[in-house]
């Protein structure tokens, strides 16, 4: 029988477990504060729990490490991009910031991903798989050990599309959150979408707490089907109706992210469309310089993004400049796994 990653069980699904096994169930509770407190992730250090326990924990369930393929470490400002390799062989970007209150993580939802923006990489490598709820919380786990950093913000904005993943994504988020282990707020967690617009409304009724953002990149619908194929199923007015309902609904502030392209979405033209959608509503414009994809030839020129910042701000829209971390380090968000995954294919490696 194939064993089951221990780290995907809600703490409900482990007392279950434990109490099939014969024990009492607050049992349960000490190896979920071992894995989720503690981050102890072998069971042979488990030193309050039975040997028998051990070994039957050990029978049934697996702890699916992460393995560091690649660290990079930024020389500017001490970013650090992690390639890691899967259990099954495929590879996943996460990306460690160090920020003025503290370390914010980036995190990988899926392998790949199948909405196909046209500026990301992540896009060109195709979708392999989910990831299971375990793999999302040992990103975390994995890089405060080996970065040796306690992770404070959390932004679901790696490689994949987390409203594609919804039901492992929210029992990650459940995991994450649970009181009894690591006890994150969701205050804390940042989610980015490109669009799911289903997805938006369920989530609204989820009361999670935390940030929406969603990945605009234009204000017009033949622009944006144009770069990002998912407005072909849900344009921009249905995304920003399902926006005011999120809005209205939590109470909380929507983040729209904006990647300034040259010749696509950075005119005055744009500006007053972009002005006109978003007037009066709870939100804020994060616009981003477009990173460089290999086979792409989307740029942003030298002062595009303050000048766009600028003529939103005429328009009285607030507007920041996301901060570029990490740029000697480059590769934009998915390049990393498709180098690694093309030269481990050379190898007869995994398979994507
Ligand atoms: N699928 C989700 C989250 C992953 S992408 C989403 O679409 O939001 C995270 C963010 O990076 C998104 O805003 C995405 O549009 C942006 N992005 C992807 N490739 C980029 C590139 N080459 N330059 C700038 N931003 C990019």
């Amino acid at each position: 029988m194939e064993k089951v990653d221990i780290l995907n069980l809600s703490l409900q699904e482990l007392q279950d477990a434990i109490i099939e096994m014969g024990e009492k169930k607050f049992r349960a509770k000490q190896v979920f504060q071992w894995l989720h407190v503690k981050k102890v992730l072998d069971f042979d250090k488990m030193t309050d729990i039975s040997v028998q326990l051990r070994g039957q924990l050990q029978k049934k369930f697996c702890i699916n490490r992460l393995f560091v393929q690649k660290r990079l470490e930024s020389c500017i400002d001490n970013t650090v991009k992690y390639l890691y390799r899967l259990h099954d062989g495929n590879f996943i970007e996460t990306v460690l910031m160090e920020y003025s209150y503290g370390y914010s993580l980036c995190i990988s939802t899926q392998v790949g991903c199948r909405m196909g923006c046209g500026f990301c990489a992540s896009a060109i490598a195709g979708f392999v798989r989910n990831l299971e709820p375990s793999e999302m919380l040992m990103q975390i786990y994995e890089t405060e050990k080996n970065s040796d950093v306690k992770i404070s913000n959390l932004v679901l904005m790696g490689i994949g599309e987390p409203l594609d993943n919804f039901d492992n994504v929210l029992k990650f988020l459940n995991l994450l959150s649970n009181k009894d282990g690591n006890n994150f707020s969701l205050r804390h967690v940042s989610l980015s979408t490109c669009g799911i617009v289903p997805k938006i409304y369920e989530l609204a009724e989820l009361h999670l707490g935390l940030t929406l953002c969603i990945s605009l990149h234009s204000a017009g619908n033949s622009a944006r089907s144009e770069i990002m194929p998912v407005n072909r199923a849900y344009n921009i007015q249905e995304l920003l109706k399902a926006c005011r309902y999120y809005i209205s609904a939590t109470g909380r502030r929507i983040t729209f992210e904006y990647a300034v392209i040259d010749d696509v979405n950075s005119s005055d033209s744009d500006a007053d469309r972009l002005s006109g959608l978003l007037r009066g509503m709870n939100c804020h414009v994060n616009l981003i310089p477009v990173n460089k994809v290999r086979e792409r030839n989307y740029r942003t020129a030298k002062n595009a993004v303050s000048d766009f910042a600028e003529r939103l701000e005429k328009r009285g829209i607030n507007a920041t400049i996301r901060r570029t971390l990490g740029s000697d380090i480059e590769a934009a968000c998915g390049q990393l796994r498709r180098d690694a995954a093309s030269e481990n294919a050379w190898n007869g490696g995994a398979d994507i």
